[in-house]
């Protein structure tokens, strides 16, 4: 039951409130509630028993929050693929989780003979589209025609409901493996901690489902019975359309995804009054940025989400309120705000000691959204996990009144001349400029200094700036040391399928054939 208690609740209590809107098709809950049976019963049909993984390799759709939730009806744990991978990657992921069963949409229907040749696993494919059923896969509408939903399969909180990857920002991802605990208890936590409003929910959906960020907000919808548009990908104009037409009242962004949206040519041509909370997160936002975004969508709150996919993810929420004026707000504004309810945060040193106020170590989490490990990972899982708190591998300080700040990811620090760099601080410092669209800035080998702060930039179009002007502004609002002794000018930065900065990529070249200090 667990996760699929709100399709009960919604059934009784609204079954003609909207419950999920993708394109043309709008579902209300009571037919949300009877296709995600169908499909649960489905998948019991062909062969899914208690625990089996099912995959869905797919753009965001309606099938993918019935997928979601048919699993959970059906007793089974969700294994939704990262699209960025290749056929390759895929096939090695499905085979560790020895998932027999994968759901396709139409932009991925293409990879099913390749993934048929390299995974073991691989029995049946379920094609999601809505053209002719391919040679060799099942027809999704088909399946659920046919289908005769029984009741709901037992869970306990403990049972596992999904293998997650994290965003494979700093290296190959890893699957997560949560369970109906963890997942419903944190989309409560975030409900419970942000604010309500006047205004009936409707929620636009744009970042990746597959991720759970995007898989989080779902389940929030739903529990909340609010409706969800969901958008097939993050696009910056679909985005404006899909907020303006739905008057959605709430969405969730990536800070590379609001500065998309905010900059876009035709961005005032919408009426984006209705948007009363914008939640930003999964990613740094620096703070020029973010004050940009708060003019372009005045009347909405905005509140920053902390978290990973090892915790479900949301563990600490800036609110509305810490964004307004006030004479606390500068220092607010880089705070990622305070741990949710039901989460305990700390901050350790190398060997596990808490440190003091204000101090920086890692950031570690204990409580009921904790994942249960690392899938066929047990080495990282027990390094993760030591001592029964969640090792996040960020940077961070709690300030005297309780708020956490993330400094950088503890492998991303630069350590320079014996002195610790804090990447997003110098990035802060060089978001100043009018000319830069955006930066990463990096620790790359030094003879003298161990490693240098190296800033790799992106200019606006049309924009010039030269390497000496920007690392004299630097040294103008930041130490010497953290300031950058070398600039690098590129046209675009790497970034993952969540729309994060993925530095290791960058760094790669300078320390080839070198140790770093952390990878
Ligand atoms: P991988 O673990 O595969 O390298 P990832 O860490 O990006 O990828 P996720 O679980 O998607 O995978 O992201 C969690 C990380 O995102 C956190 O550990 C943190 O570094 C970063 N993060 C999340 N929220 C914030 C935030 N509000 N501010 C700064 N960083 C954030
Ligand atoms: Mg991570």
């Amino acid at each position: 039951m667990i996760l699929t208690q709100p399709l009960h609740k919604g059934r009784r209590e609204s079954p003609d409130a909207t419950a999920v809107v993708c394109g043309d098709t709008r579902l209300n809950f009571g037919q949300f509630a009877e296709r995600a049976s169908r499909l649960g019963a489905a998948l019991q049909a062909l062969g899914m028993a208690p625990g089996q993984r099912i995959g869905m390799l797919s753009l965001n759709s309606h099938r993918f929050v019935e997928y979601f939730f048919g699993v959970w009806w059906g007793g089974g744990v969700v294994n939704p693929v990262n699209i960025r991978w290749n056929p390759k990657e895929i096939a090695y992921s499905l085979d560790d989780c020895d998932t027999r069963i994968l759901l396709v949409d139409d932009t991925f229907v293409s990879m099913v003979a390749a993934l048929r040749t390299l995974s073991t696993c691989l029995r049946t494919v379920i094609y999601c589209g809505d053209g002719p059923v391919p040679d060799g896969m099942l027809g999704y509408e088909l399946l659920l025609a046919g289908s005769t939903p029984g009741e709901d399969a037992p869970h306990s909180a403990d049972e596992l409901a999904a293998i997650m990857y994290t965003g494979g920002t700093t290296g190959r991802p890893k699957g997560v493996m949560l369970t109906h605990g963890n997942l419903y208890i944190d989309a409560l936590g975030s409900i419970a901690a942000l604010p309500r409003t006047a205004h009936k929910p409707a929620i636009v959906i744009t970042t990746p489902m597959f991720h759970v960020a995007g898989c989080g907000l779902s389940i929030q919808a739903v529990v909340r019975l609010a409706p969800q548009y969901v958008l097939p990908m993050f696009d910056e104009l679909a985005t404006l359309q899909a907020i303006e037409s739905s008057r959605a009242t709430e969405t969730f962004l990536v800070p590379t995804m609001i500065r998309r949206l905010i900059e876009h040519p035709r961005f005032a041509e919408f009426d984006l009054s209705s948007l009363d909370l914008m939640v930003y997160g999964a990613a740094p936002i620096d703070v020029p940025l973010l004050e940009k975004a708060m003019q372009a969508i005045p009347r909405a709150g905005f509140a920053q989400a902390y978290g990973m996919t090892e915790l479900a993810p949301t563990v600490a929420l800036l609110p509305p309120r810490c964004h307004l004026p006030g004479p606390d707000r500068e220092r607010l504004l880089r705070s990622t705000g305070k741990p949710l309810p039901m989460v305990e945060i700390r901050i350790v040193d190398a060997e596990d000691n808490e440190v003091p106020a204000g101090q920086v170590g890692e950031i570690v989490a204990r409580g009921p959204m904790v994942m249960r490990g690392y899938w066929n990972k047990p080495n990282e899982t027990e390094d993760a996990l030591r001592g029964g708190w969640m090792h996040t591998g960020d940077g961070g300080y709690i300030d005297a009144q309780g708020f956490l700040y993330v400094v950088d990811r503890i492998k991303d620090m630069i350590v320079s001349g014996g002195e610790n760099v804090y990447s997003a601080e110098v990035e802060n410092a060089i978001a100043q400029l009018p000319e830069v669209l955006m930066s990463a800035v990096i620790g790359v080998p030094d003879d003298k200094w161990g490693e240098r702060v190296h800033a790799v930039v992106v200019l606006r179009p049309g924009a010039a700036l030269e390497a000496d002007a920007l690392i004299a502004h630097c040294r103008s609002q930041i130490a010497g040391y953290k300031s950058p002794r070398s600039v690098e000018f590129r046209d675009a930065l790497p970034l993952s399928a969540a729309g994060k900065l993925q530095k290791f990529q960058l760094r790669e070249p300078y320390w080839a054939g070198r140790q770093r200090r952390v990878n």
